[in-house]
């Protein structure tokens, strides 16, 4: 640690082997362009603030350790390296927090997701080792990568040793096994959709949505995103992928942005006319989600509404878009950039899933739903 307490400050006007460096991280990351190497252009400058943002740090556009240090954790993804307890210089990094969290969400106490692999950590991992058969050396090898994949898209049920976990697992697991979801970010590549700074709605949506597959596929669904970073579906290729992957849910995700600065909350929609003619499971999930979205992070309610979008119209399974919050009014926004928020926002879709995939005797009515009638 002592050659980071040290370092001078990166920002415009730098160059050299150290700004060269931070380049290479932001390109691994896919937010810089290949270009200047070694000089802090208006390039580098922006692609920090739009790291700085996403990453929830104080966003000047400039490399001081706090930047620095999380530019190096965000360069590891699960399966890069070895994981294991190391009292004396501890790993930290993105794939330390993707591990705390799978072992969190699946009903292991493995301390708090802060990409530190601690005692807790380890003491989780040796946990969730002995209940899957694997050896309980508190290492995260390919063995248990392997494990943790497989538990987290692929169970069937009937495996012995999950009968045997927490309670946590016991409510958050079994429901959604089985349950194929597609999950949608709203444009993408070209169409950055609406925009704060540096930051867009395109890259908001996808980064809501990978935390919600992650939080979906750890509670046993099997979960598929319609578009990556460069691409911009239209909504007839939206709802086509969703349509082959036989989904039993379709969630579309987007932010609001309007020229009033008052305009703020959460709102969904589901297929209908209004006047009739709805989606039953559609209405009860576009509330769901919405409900636990308010519920979670205080943002206004909105409401959900009876749309005719080809989205929602063309999809064969029940459909829902939600759209958290505006970008342009400043508390929603703040939120919205904070990560751990879109972490909050994507387990309320979570919860939301569950209920609407529990068993009805086992979700206490809230008042408004009945069931349809048989034709
Ligand atoms: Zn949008």
């Amino acid at each position: 640690m002592g050659s980071e307490s040290d370092m001078q400050p990166l920002g415009p006007g730098s160059h050299g082997a150290a700004v060269a460096d931070v380049q290479a991280a932001l390109r691994s990351l896919g937010l810089l362009e290949p270009g200047s190497d070694g000089v802090y252009d208006r390039a580098t400058e922006l692609a920090v603030r739009h790291f700085q943002q996403v990453r929830g740090l104080s966003v000047d556009g400039r490399v001081g350790e706090e930047t620095y240090r999380a530019l190096s954790e965000a360069r590891w993804s699960l399966g890069d390296r070895l994981l294991h307890h190391d009292p004396v210089r501890p790993a930290r990094g993105d794939d330390v927090t993707n591990l705390q969290e799978r072992l969190l969400e699946l009903g292991y106490d493995a301390g708090r997701a802060d990409g530190i692999f601690g005692r807790e950590t380890e003491t989780g991992l040796q946990a969730f080792q002995r209940d899957y058969g694997l050896t309980a050396d508190g290492t995260c090898g390919p063995a248990t990568l392997r494990a943790l994949r497989q538990l987290g898209r692929k169970v069937t049920g009937g495996r012995p040793q999950l009968l045997r976990q927490s309670a946590s697992f016991v409510e958050s697991g079994p429901h959604l096994i089985g349950r194929r979801i597609v999950v949608d970010p709203g444009h993408g590549g070209a169409d950055t959709g609406f925009a704060a700074g540096e930051t867009t709605e395109a890259d908001l949506v996808l980064d809501l949505a990978s935390r919600i597959e992650g939080r979906l596929a750890a509670a046993g669904a099997t979960v598929y995103l319609t578009r990556g970073r460069h691409q911009d579906p239209t909504p007839a290729e939206r709802t086509a992928f969703a349509n082959d992957a036989r989904a039993d849910l379709f969630i579309s995700l987007h932010v609001d942005a309007q020229d009033s600065p008052h305009a703020r909350g959460v709102a969904s929609y589901y297929y209908g006319t209004g006047s009739g003619t709805s989606s039953t499971v559609g209405e009860r999930f576009a509330d769901l989600a919405r409900r636990e979205v308010v519920a979670r992070t205080g943002m206004l309610d909105l409401g959900g509404h009876p749309k005719t979008w080809d989205l929602l119209r063309m999809t064969r399974m029940p459909a829902v878009r939600l759209d958290v919050g505006y970008l342009s009014h400043p508390v929603d926004r703040l939120l919205l950039l904070d990560a751990r928020l879109r972490g909050t926002v994507a387990s309320a879709v979570l919860a939301a899933v569950q209920r609407l995939f529990l068993p009805a005797d086992a979700d206490p009515p809230t008042g408004t739903f009945v069931l349809p009638q048989r034709a």
